[in-house]
């Protein structure tokens, strides 16, 4: 069946008159790839269709959540039990702890863990934790690092502040901006003079260990080790962002995967098997700060709910089977060895980033390593890609500036689909 997107189309004219933009969150909207987004109608493992019954294998896996593919069987049991239970009671529930101590368990850096319900509160939270025992205001980001929307962090940022324009967002009150020290991924020399100069009043700095919201770019050799060190010697705290990387990059997220011992992590994502959910943990001398055993003020109302802890505990559970990760690399490193090649092939320029299950294309001869090189990338290029695999029904993040996840469910057989859809995208472009 050929391609047709009338229902979208009238779909998402219905939901602009009363959503803005048409959507609840910005790069759903597609306006980096030039045309109107689909709207989804159901998923099964590595599969989306639309409402116009247009079939997809699906890259974005919701942006990161279904590293089991969507609606796997033991995730969607498990939400249902609960579910039959009550939604929410607004009291302690022991798959709480059992969630925690899967994490804890994971991840050696964290004595303690507390739940919250997105990556933006994640980090948040770390921050306020930051500054709160160090007692200093300002905190260290990287340029085209995204953390989440809350008004310290849309400073430079990701992922769809990058792609719209706007990565410093207008509304963050100038006195808010002027804590948040901005500098260069993978330029540790840039982070050692900011200190230099002001490390005395520095609380935290956080980074995405892998960053991924700039497409994906990897921490070179000596980056992240050398985050650690700096951090340590003028007493600021080092957070881990593994909303994106945390269960993705390996069980054990980047910090397993590159072997540092971060204070602080936040997680998101994968942790909540598709449902809302994010997580920020560490040691315990910090986290005993958080209220009510500490000062430190946080909480929320649907914090802990208990559909979102019985889907996060089917996803780590399933997630702990060998070869899991091993599986996951593979399908990576088919995807990217095929686009490889055919770039090659066909005389196109093109950077591929990658490490466990997500990675990112970059329409550029020059190596991608920060942002400024990010940003060199043909981004219309991208976008003329884009509408090719999605006509030929690949479902690709729809911005050069994201990644794109493989899931457990994706095989052989839509891998080479892929790549197949791939050659014929690229060389209608060529
Ligand atoms: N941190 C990172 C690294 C992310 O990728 C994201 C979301 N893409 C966030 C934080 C924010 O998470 P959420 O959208 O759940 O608020």
């Amino acid at each position: 069946m050929s391609f047709q997107d009338v229902r979208s189309r009238a779909a998402f004219e219905r939901a602009e008159k009363v959503i803005p933009g048409g959507v609840n969150s910005p790069v759903r909207a597609f306006r980096a790839v030039g045309r109107h987004p689909v709207f989804i109608e159901r998923g099964a493992g590595p599969r989306l269709w639309d409402i116009d019954g247009n079939e997809y294998i699906d890259y974005v896996g919701s942006w990161g959540p279904l590293i089991l593919g969507h609606a796997r069987p033991e995730v969607i049991k498990a939400i249902k039990e609960a579910a039959e239970r009550g939604t929410s009671y607004g009291a302690p529930t022991v798959p709480e702890t059992e969630l925690a101590e899967e994490v804890l368990k994971a991840y050696p850096s964290m004595d303690m863990v507390r739940m919250v319900n997105s990556g933006t509160e994640a980090t948040m939270s770390a921050l306020r934790l930051a500054r709160a025992v160090t007692g200093r205001s300002k905190i260290v980001k990287f340029e085209g690092c995204y953390h989440g929307h809350s008004d310290q962090l849309l400073i430079k940022a990701g992922s769809g502040a990058l792609t719209l324009g706007v990565p410093t967002s207008p509304g963050v009150p100038e006195a808010t901006a002027s804590t948040t020290l901005s500098t260069v991924y993978n330029d540790l020399d840039g982070l050692r003079e900011m200190f230099r100069v002001q490390g005395e009043d520095i609380a935290a700095v956080i980074v995405e260990p892998v960053a991924g919201n700039m497409g994906v770019v990897l921490p070179e050799a000596g980056f992240l080790e050398g985050l650690r060190a700096l951090t340590q010697s003028y007493g600021a705290l080092l957070i881990f962002d593994e909303v994106m990387t945390g269960f993705r990059v390996g069980y054990g997220g980047a910090q397993a995967h590159f072997g540092i011992d971060p204070d602080l992590t936040c997680l998101g994502k994968v942790i909540g098997g598709g449902l809302p959910v994010g997580a920020y943990g560490g040691k315990r001398r910090y986290l005993e700060q958080i209220a009510p055993s500490g000062p430190v003020y946080q909480a929320g109302t649907l914090s802990g709910n208990p559909l979102a802890m019985a889907a996060g505990l089917a996803t780590l559970r399933l997630l702990q089977k060998p070869g899991t990760y091993e599986g996951l690399n593979a399908g990576r490193r088919r995807l990217a060895d095929g686009l490889a090649g055919l770039a090659r092939e066909l005389g196109i320029p093109l950077q591929i980033n990658g490490v466990g299950a997500m990675f990112s294309l970059f329409f550029t001869p020059d190596p991608v390593k920060d942002y400024a090189t990010a940003l060199r990338a043909d981004a219309e290029f991208f976008a003329r890609y884009f509408r090719g695999m999605l006509e030929r029904g690949v479902y690709l993040a729809p911005s050069q500036f994201e990644a794109l996840f493989v899931s457990t469910a994706h095989t052989e057989r839509e891998l080479d689909f892929t790549l197949e859809q791939a050659r014929a995208t690229l060389r209608s472009l060529r």
